[in-house]
């Protein structure tokens, strides 16, 4: 049996060794109809086994790249094994730009719509609000072709791998634009609590960092339009750095994208960290979980009345806004959505401990965990909270009866 693949956290080992690398969607459509069953795996970067399969595990590396920019329709087409960072580059050298990014550029776009990545800001949406269109290769190899306004395609972006292989996605693009990153320092929590809405719309995307210690958010960063002019000295009274910061503690700065106020494009500023560095601490556990933006404030208190429990497990946290959306299973489905991440040591049994915690502190504010991330809720919960869970399973039986997109993951959590 050859080698298993592990994820980049190395906390999941695959079930099989069996990796099969088509490069065409015909050789696609061959794969497909010699399996039972099979998952596609991006770039591995999710910390539960939602990409895994006992059957075959298909990597589209060779899959990638800018299909067609349609200029009229403001899209792009990709592959479907594409990278944001293969992706970023060529799109800003054509002049346009994504609405926003997640941290980072490694994974890949399918794996990150897929489970509901997102980036942040009031009046940014999920990555996956993005997607116009997708072509998916289903499990008897037959590919089909849906777009936005179609029966069923809000159910078809975020699925959690269980439709079949998203072969090619198109985006949403806007022009090119510039940003602004600053970084200010130590926001006094009770100024935070008393101005949650204008804190997080303080700018395009902003995000708090903090290591639950103290009464303070460590690191505030605004990612600015350009447009919007020369950042101020102070945000709500906390100063900006004299020097780049990085969001997790002791770790290079020199990993991170440009700050201090200092404009550039969109895909250098957007990302935490750009393409080609090392992301957050590498070795590392994360979990997040989604609320709705109306009762952050509470959230934060109670995360806060157990912060000592859970701190001492934590390298740090980074609390994001999330637009609403109609997608079926998006975190941010039918609300504005504030999403709590925790960066856990990589120490497993402490880590479930601290999930645990933070899970008992935000259950009577409804949480949707991340899809891609660590969790224990019970699968009922978590299925209680997406209204339209109904008619992805049955959009789910009606693609896949076979069920060859199935694996224990999304068996125990969505098909219960
Ligand atoms: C350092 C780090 C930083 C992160 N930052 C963020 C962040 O800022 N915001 C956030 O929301 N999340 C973040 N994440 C989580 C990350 O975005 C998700 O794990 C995402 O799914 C990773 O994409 P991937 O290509 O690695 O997907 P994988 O983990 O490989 O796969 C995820 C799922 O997508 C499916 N899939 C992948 N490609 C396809 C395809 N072509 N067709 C059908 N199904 C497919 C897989 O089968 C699997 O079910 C971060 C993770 C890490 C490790």
């Amino acid at each position: 049996m050859a080698d298993r693949p592990q994820n980049w956290a190395g906390n999941i080992v695959f079930s099989t060794g069996h990796v099969e690398r088509p490069a065409s969607v015909e050789e696609l459509q061959d794969v497909l109809h010699r399996a039972d069953k099979a998952r596609v795996l991006g770039s591995g970067h999710s910390f539960n086994p939602i990409a895994d399969t006992d059957g075959v595990l298909i990597s589209l590396a060779a899959l990638t790249g800018i299909r067609k920019i349609d200029h009229a329709a403001r899209t792009v087409t990709i592959e479907g094994g594409t990278t944001y960072a293969q992706l970023l580059p060529a799109l800003h050298a054509a002049g346009y730009a994504l609405e926003n990014l997640a941290s980072l550029p490694h994974i890949t776009v399918a794996g990150a719509v897929s489970t509901a990545t997102h980036g942040s800001g009031n009046g940014n949406s999920n990555l996956a609000a993005a997607v116009a269109g997708l072509e998916l290769v289903t499990a008897n190899g037959e590919i089909i072709r849906r777009q936005r306004g179609d029966a069923d395609f809000d159910g078809m972006a975020v699925s959690l791998g269980a439709l079949g292989v998203v072969s090619a996605l198109t985006l949403d693009v806007v022009p090119a634009f510039d940003i602004r990153q600053t970084v200010y320092l130590d926001l006094p929590l009770e100024t935070l609590l008393a101005n949650f809405d204008a804190v997080t719309g303080a700018a395009y995307s902003v995000s708090l960092f903090t290591r639950w210690q103290g009464d303070h958010i460590d690191q505030v960063w605004v990612k600015a339009l350009a447009t919007a002019g020369e950042p101020s000295e102070t945000l709500f009274g906390a100063p900006a750095a004299d020097a780049p910061r990085h969001p997790l503690p002791g770790m290079d700065p020199g990993n991170c994208t440009p700050q201090m106020g200092v404009a550039g494009p969109w895909h250098e500023r957007l990302l935490h960290f750009p393409i080609g560095f090392l992301a957050s601490a590498g070795a590392e556990l994360q979990s997040e979980h989604f609320v709705s933006r109306t009762v952050a404030t509470q959230a934060i208190q109670a995360l806060r009345a157990v912060q000592a429990r859970f701190a001492p497990a934590l390298f740090a946290s980074e609390i994001r806004t999330i637009a609403s959306d109609t997608l079926w299973l998006s975190t941010a489905q039918g609300q504005d959505a504030v999403g709590f991440h925790f960066t856990w040591k990589p120490e497993w049994e402490r880590t479930l401990d601290a999930v645990r915690c933070v899970e008992e502190a935000l259950a009577p504010f409804a949480p949707r965990p991340h899809w891609a991330k660590v969790f224990t809720l019970p699968a009922d919960m978590v299925r209680a909270r997406y209204p339209r869970l109904p008619d992805f399973v049955a959009l789910a039986n009606r693609l896949d009866p076979g069920g060859k997109f199935r694996n224990r993951f999304v068996d125990d959590l969505l098909f219960g």
